[in-house]
């Protein structure tokens, strides 16, 4: 095939075999965010370049290097988003719904764009489910959100396979006197850090902390540590935070290097990480940005947040072996008929079916066939039962019920028994 016509490298199309493991996750995760109260909004792909700038921050991978910016045929500079939160906080203040400390618990799915080397769980269309709560600004949020994550590994089966890292960036008070102390110990480092560490040591020092390179990483292991800066109102946060997850029982690890890769992060900052999916760990990320709101042109409000990665937790699923049995499955009836007046008949007799089974997954037998291929392709369908009907069915008004996988013999279902007797062979999602 010519070039111009492959999918752009690191933007992937998923498969009709891989969309029933996204759906069972996608829907898992919106089950659990419904009951626990929250809301989906929707925006929309692109904003102005300008949004991303102001609040992911100038001296971030994101803006730095991995933005799809470009101009409109107005002139304007519009960028692909390569996250939630920006958006997320754009939308609601235009629509005002945070104001006058009115609490939003608001979530969002989507795709988000980002130009980076394309690698196993790492790619440049990816997908992410992503909250954000505005107007709470205790800890109790905080835990709500980490224990419902811990509830979500526990339904999808990776509990074991997940570790939770947290860190306080204490308020912008505590962190500009932790930011003076890095600063002086990094000077002491200068020559032996990695360009960008050098670099970023100048316009934003707390970002070197989260660089990738092995031997700038082995010297911050000495670094003067966040915790030893916080004031007391971040200290009780993060305790608050603490105590909770232990009452629930959640193990976690303490991260002093855990910063995040965007600017606008105060308090809790955590990361779910797996050690099954090779460097591309981190499948879940979050944390409070209370300064957030403020610094895009709105009333200080606080707000708290996270969003996972759901490339990555498809491939755990796949990896770890927890791909539920029953997704495998699609269709639970299949239906063949032979000859013009069967097929029209079949077609009445299975809407009558379908309403009074609308979770049935009946799939009627398309395009015709001999007995042998119409069975064929029952089978191939992986349904549990065949339906049947031919000249002598229709004269009887009745189907053959024949089971696929080997539980019983062929019967004779009339036609005003079927939904009845499906009702009890088929267990409906
Ligand atoms: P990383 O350190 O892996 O680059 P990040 O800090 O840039 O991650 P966030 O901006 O916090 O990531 O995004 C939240 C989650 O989205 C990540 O934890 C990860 O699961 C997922 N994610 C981020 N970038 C990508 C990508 N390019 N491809 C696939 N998933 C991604
Ligand atoms: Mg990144």
């Amino acid at each position: 095939m010519s070039k111009s016509l492959q999918a752009i490298r690191g933007m992937n199309d998923i498969l009709p075999e891989q969309t029933p493991l996204w759906r069972y996750f996608e829907g898992t995760v919106a089950r659990l965010l419904d009951n626990y109260g929250y809301r989906q909004i929707r925006m929309p792909i692109v904003e102005f370049t300008e949004l991303f700038k102001r609040s992911i921050g100038e001296v971030t991978d994101i803006v730095e290097k991995e933005m799809y910016t470009f101009d409109d045929r107005n002139g304007d500079s519009l960028t692909l988003r390569p996250e939630g939160t920006a958006a997320c906080v754009r939308a609601v203040l235009e629509h005002g719904i945070t104001g006058g400390g009115q609490v939003q618990k608001l979530w969002y799915v989507g795709p988000m764009f980002r130009h980076e080397r394309p690698q196993k769980g790492r790619y440049r269309q990816f997908h992410q489910i992503g909250l954000e709560v505005f107007n709470l600004e205790g800890p109790d949020i905080d835990a709500e959100l980490i224990v419902m994550t811990w509830r979500l590994w526990g339904e999808l089966g990776l509990r074991d396979a997940v570790k939770l890292e947290l860190n306080s960036l204490g308020t912008s008070e505590s962190r500009g006197r932790y930011r003076e102390a890095l600063v002086e110990f990094l000077s002491a480092h200068v020559d032996k850090l990695d360009e960008d560490s050098q670099r970023r040591m100048k316009t934003n020092p707390l970002r070197v902390l989260d660089t990738k390179n092995p031997e700038t990483q082995a010297i911050l292991v000495d670094a003067p540590k966040m915790a030893d800066y916080l004031d007391d109102e971040s200290r009780a946060h993060f305790e608050g935070l603490k105590a909770r997850l232990d009452a629930v029982g959640i193990p976690y690890v303490i991260n002093p290097k855990l910063v995040r890769g965007l600017d606008y992060y105060s308090k809790t900052v955590f990361e779910w990480v797996t050690d099954k999916l090779g460097a591309q760990g981190t499948v879940c990320a979050g944390g409070r940005y209370d300064g957030l709101v403020e610094q895009m042109g709105g009333k200080p409000t606080p707000g708290v947040g996270f969003a996972m990665g759901i490339e990555r937790l498809v491939l755990m699923l796949e990896a770890l072996d927890k791909v539920p049995e029953e997704l495998s499955r699609q269709v639970d009836v299949y239906l063949c008929a032979f000859g013009e007046a069967a097929e029209l008949a079949a077609l009445s007799l299975s809407e009558r079916v379908r309403d009074q089974l609308p979770n049935l997954r009946l799939q009627i037998n398309a395009g015709a066939g001999s007995f042998k291929s119409q069975f064929k392709k029952a089978d191939k369908s992986g349904a549990l039962y065949a339906l049947i009907l031919g000249d002598d069915e229709l004269a009887q008004q009745v189907v053959g019920f024949k089971p696929l996988r080997g539980q019983g013999e062929q019967q004779s279902i009339a036609w005003d028994a079927l939904a009845a007797h499906l009702a009890t062979c088929v267990v409906q999602g």
